[in-house]
């Protein structure tokens, strides 16, 4: 278990966003108790029969913070440094982000403390299997719906999927998204968070009067949601001009081809050495000169220590957590325009709130369709932030929580809770 300096634990600095946005809206201090705090937390204790004979236990978490606007939502993390604390942070941001793009779910979240880089296929299915049966009483279709995150993937869920539709004996799709298409899956998923993130970086670009034929961008974490970006990013001009992931990263001023630095991180394993790119490391690629910098790789990236460093005109916050709470007086004090996570990084659960609709109803919507439906709902929500930055003369950070907590406390206030 990893020891994180208390100023760096995520459920902290989720709860000091929370008490800022809280003072602008003057709200209640009895509101305030209740959201401070996840509705219901879940430990679990799940045991593994080894491929050696032995077993091994695990232990799970589930945390479902708060469901006013509807069932929780939120991922599923398998990871070694996984805490509590962390799960209740993500769960917390994923309350804010589904009422900030307005879909109606709740937040939740969850995690199993392993390593699944030391287990075997079928280890892995069987702690798969064992966790959803663990969490089976506490999640149905309707009442909190999980989800891929830190490395767990399609064919987890799709193994979560078949294990909860035998508990309750019918097909249950509607349990779990992010799963292959075959078994119910949505079309446009697997690109959706860098996808929804673009959308972003097109509106900002817009109403900051950028030209984007003639930006630059840098993005650190060239895994899922970091290589679509790169992709989506060049597609409407922009010029990849470094990019990173666990083992460092490179450098080309006139631009990486997104597709050919997939193709050789796929083969090498790593962006390092890519051909005509100069080897630099994660702390030099933060502090480049860029129109956008896109970190999407892990949490506390940008701290009180290198924020005075960053160059970038724009911070697109693909990641969730990349930016602490003392980075983000210092952006705003030399005037750098942030996207906040759970703005910028929406698209993900958006379009797995897409999926569970075409789950739930049986019927299929085209990659258009997906498309054109995440297009609207970002692009209205990154304009209703940033109307409300502009009009209560507040960073984008805040503008999103006084948007998304007004939105939850309205549904609680309905629902006779407060
Ligand atoms: P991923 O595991 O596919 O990719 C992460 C990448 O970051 C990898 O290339 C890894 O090598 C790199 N990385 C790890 N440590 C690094 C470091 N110290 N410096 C630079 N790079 C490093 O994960 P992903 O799905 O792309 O998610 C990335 C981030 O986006 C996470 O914070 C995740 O919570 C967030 N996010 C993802 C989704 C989604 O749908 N994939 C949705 C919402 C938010």
């Amino acid at each position: 278990m990893i020891i994180v300096a208390e100023e760096l634990n995520p459920f902290k600095i989720a709860q000091a966003q929370l008490e800022k946005s809280a003072k602008v809206l003057g709200l209640d201090p009895d509101v305030l108790e209740m959201l401070r705090e996840p509705m219901r937390t879940l430990e679990v204790r799940i045991p593994v029969r080894m491929d050696d004979g032995s077993t091994k236990t695990f232990t799970g978490f589930r945390v479902q913070y708060n469901d006013a606007r509807g069932p929780t939502k939120g991922g599923i993390r398998f990871h070694p440094d996984e805490t509590i604390d962390t799960v209740k942070a993500l769960a917390s941001w994923m309350t804010w982000k589904c009422a900030v793009v307005g879909i109606p779910y709740g937040g939740g979240k969850g995690g199993v403390i392993c390593n699944p880089k030391e287990l075997s296929e079928s280890e892995l299915e069987r702690l798969s299997r064992g966790y959803i049966r663990a969490i089976a009483q506490f999640v149905s279709p309707l009442k909190d719906v999980p989800a891929p995150d830190v490395y767990t993937t399609p064919q987890v869920m799709a193994w979560m999927m078949d294990e909860y539709s035998k508990i309750v004996q019918y097909n249950a799709p509607g349990i779990i998204t992010g799963k292959p298409i075959p078994v119910g899956g949505s079309v446009g998923r697997g690109a959706a968070t860098a996808q929804g993130a673009v959308y972003c970086i097109r509106e900002a670009a817009g109403v900051l009067d950028m030209d984007l034929s003639k930006c630059t961008a840098v993005i650190q974490g060239y895994g899922n949601a970091g290589h679509h970006a790169a992709r989506l990013l060049n597609e409407m001009g922009v010029t990849i001009i470094a990019v990173s992931d666990s083992k460092g990263g490179v450098y080309k001023k006139d631009g990486i081809d997104p597709d050919a630095m997939f193709e050789f991180k796929q083969k090498t394993r790593s962006v390092r050495d890519f051909e005509g790119a100069k080897n630099i490391t994660n702390d030099e690629l933060l502090e480049l000169e860029c129109d956008f910098l896109l970190p999407a790789a892990l949490e506390n990236q940008i701290t009180g220590a290198n924020a005075d460093k960053i160059k970038a005109k724009v911070v697109a916050e693909v990641a969730n957590g990349p930016v602490t709470p003392d980075a983000d007086a210092i952006f705003k004090k030399r005037g750098i325009f942030s996207i906040p996570d759970f703005l910028c990084n929406a698209g993900g659960v958006t379009v797995s709130y897409f999926e569970w609709v075409q789950n739930q109803t049986g019927l299929y919507w085209t990659e258009k369709e997906v498309a054109d439906r995440l297009d609207r709902i970002m692009t209205e929500s990154f304009h209703a932030v940033y109307d409300t930055s502009g009009e209560k003369d507040i960073d984008m950070r805040t503008a999103a929580y006084v948007l998304a907590v007004a939105r939850v406390v309205e549904s609680m206030r309905l629902r006779g809770w407060c």
